[in-house]
């Protein structure tokens, strides 16, 4: 498949939804426990529709997925080299193509017969590459919810989000302040 340079955000934004599936991260267990969450997984954000599946899968992309939590955990230099690796796995390239707006674009490309966890690695490995190029490593953070190991890359424009999940753990530390201050009033 071709992976467009400038398309980090949706790379970047399933590496961080990738590493959140795990146990270590979400309290009612694995969100990736068998293939048929994986193809949901996959589904769900346009990944890799023509990849062939195998059933070795699962478990490469839980391997990827302990991978690139790794990098969101590395400093500056190390997250460049590992990511890079990511890409080398299976990527091909750097190619220019033309894209709908008829300019050129760079690309990376996958072999032909690339696992689909290779696969994936090249798309993740390219957002984080393209993240940390463009926004900067201090875009790779943990999240700031205190009961939460979450990681994750923030692509937002503002470069503010503060949680891994917004909509779980930005609501779970709401109601926790919530329940504090009604504590302090009584
Ligand atoms: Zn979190």
């Amino acid at each position: 498949m071709k992976i467009p340079f400038k398309g980090y955000v949706a790379g970047a934004g399933a590496a961080t939804d990738l590493v959140n599936t795990s146990p270590r991260v979400r309290s009612g267990g694995d969100a990736l426990p068998d293939s048929a969450a994986l193809e949901r997984f996959l589904t769900e954000r346009g990944l890799l529709p023509e990849a062939a599946r195998s059933a070795h899968d699962l478990a490469q992309v839980h391997a990827l997925r302990d991978e690139i939590r790794v990098i969101l955990e590395s400093d500056e230099d190390e997250a460049a080299r590992r990511a890079g690796e990511l890409v080398a796995r299976a990527g091909t390239g750097p190619r220019l193509h033309r894209d709908g707006d008829g300019r050129w674009h760079w690309h990376v490309e996958t072999a032909a017969g690339a696992s689909l966890a290779d696969e994936l690695a090249v798309v993740l490995g390219t957002g984080l590459l393209g993240a940390l190029q463009t926004l900067g490593h201090d875009r790779f953070r943990p999240c700031a919810a205190p009961d939460c190991d979450g990681v994750f890359v923030d692509t937002s424009r503002a470069g503010r989000r503060r949680y891994c999940m917004p909509e779980l753990c930005g609501n779970r530390v709401s109601v926790a302040n919530h329940r504090a201050r009604n504590r302090e009033r009584t």
